[in-house]
């Protein structure tokens, strides 16, 4: 291993760059853990830098890891604001239960957030909708080519300055063909082989000039379920719907988040299948006026149109209720309005 700096020499070394993009830059500092023998050890700030790692472990071998992502807000004078990090840290553990793997205890969980968005807060960004991202991280550090579960994991909290994920309302693209995840299956799980999953999907969208694919249900691919990092809503006769959840989607909490600000402002929201012949109908005969997606890296975010297998593009046209949400939802992320949620930590 290459010579490492101390922590306070990396956080000194670093700057802040002018362009961000989403999860492009990495904190100079992350937070690790590890797990042996049934027990975690104390956790500690050491500077961003390369990890040794058995190249048989089983995160490598079989996606023996599981992440959250949640943001850190820089509000002056008061320590980073966190948004929901309990129900990141519920998340986190009700993943790795689902693959087997010891969960992270909330504290220390909340320590390495802590510490990390401590250490960072200087160079948390401050435009609205730029955030410091935070990525919690555990993954087996056991070798074996048999299919078992380790006894050795590392938690580690990885941080990036960032702007929000989309700069812009997004194009969409209707997967018709693979599935992300299978009833059954590990889909409401933060696992790495959802993303795996998803990545020639995504890559297809991409090359249609969307930014990412909506998915359809596992069995019939007949309702919607969800995009590849992000939630999905549709405003349909002035009321939110969103598809509802189910072992293939993953719970998100911007998600939950919207239910919850949308009802507070007086709108109607129903969790509901929605088909997706119906969606497409309901767009044409303008009952559907927008859709949008929500997740933490997206906040809430107007989708412009849903491009379909045929070729086929369907606008709903409208975004002004996705835009007057996401402005709800920042001012109370950002500091700026009451938090009668007790979202901020
Ligand atoms: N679905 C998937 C597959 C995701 O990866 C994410 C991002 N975590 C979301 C939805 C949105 O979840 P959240 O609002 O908690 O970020």
């Amino acid at each position: 291993m290459l010579p490492q700096p101390t922590v306070e020499q990396a956080l000194a070394a670093f700057t802040l760059p002018e362009k961000l993009g989403f999860g492009r830059i990495s904190a100079p500092v992350m937070f690790s853990a590890t797990y042996e023998k049934g027990e975690w050890s104390e956790g500690r700030l050491i500077p961003f830098g390369p990890i040794e790692l058995m190249p048989n472990a089983r995160s490598i071998q079989f996606a023996e890891s599981v992440f959250e992502g949640m943001k850190a807000y820089r509000v002056p004078p008061a320590r980073p604001h966190l948004f929901r990090p309990l129900d990141n840290a519920g998340r986190f553990a009700r993943s790795a239960t689902r693959v087997g793997m010891p969960a992270v205890p909330e504290s220390l969980f909340l320590a390495g957030l802590d510490a990390v968005a401590s250490a960072c807060a200087d160079f948390i960004p401050t435009r609205s909708g730029s955030s410091l991202y935070l990525r919690p991280t555990l993954f087996s550090t056991e070798g074996g080519y048999d299919v078992v579960n380790s006894g050795a994991f590392r938690f580690l909290v990885l941080a990036s300055p960032s702007e929000p994920y989309s700069s812009g309302p997004m194009r969409v693209r209707i997967e018709r063909d693979d599935v992300r995840a299978a009833r059954g299956g590990v889909g409401a799980a933060k696992t790495g082989g959802n993303y795996a999953a998803a990545m020639r999907a995504t890559t297809r969208a991409v090359a249609d000039g969307c930014t990412v694919s909506l998915w359809l249900d596992p069995q019939q691919r007949q309702t919607i379920e969800e995009l590849s990092g992000m939630n999905i809503f549709a405003v349909i006769d002035g009321e939110i719907h969103t598809p509802v959840l189910s072992d293939s989607i993953l719970p998100g909490i911007t998600r939950d988040s919207v239910l919850r600000l949308a009802a507070h402002s007086g709108y109607r929201t129903v969790e509901r299948p929605m088909p997706i012949a119906e969606l497409l109908a309901d767009i044409a005969a303008n009952r559907c006026s927008e859709l949008f997606a929500s997740g933490t890296a997206a906040i809430i975010n107007p989708i412009e149109s849903l491009l379909d297998a045929d070729g086929r593009q369907h606008r709903p046209g409208a975004s002004a209720v996705a835009l007057r949400l996401r402005q709800s939802l920042l001012d109370i992320q950002e500091g700026r309005a009451q938090d009668p949620f007790g979202w901020i930590h």
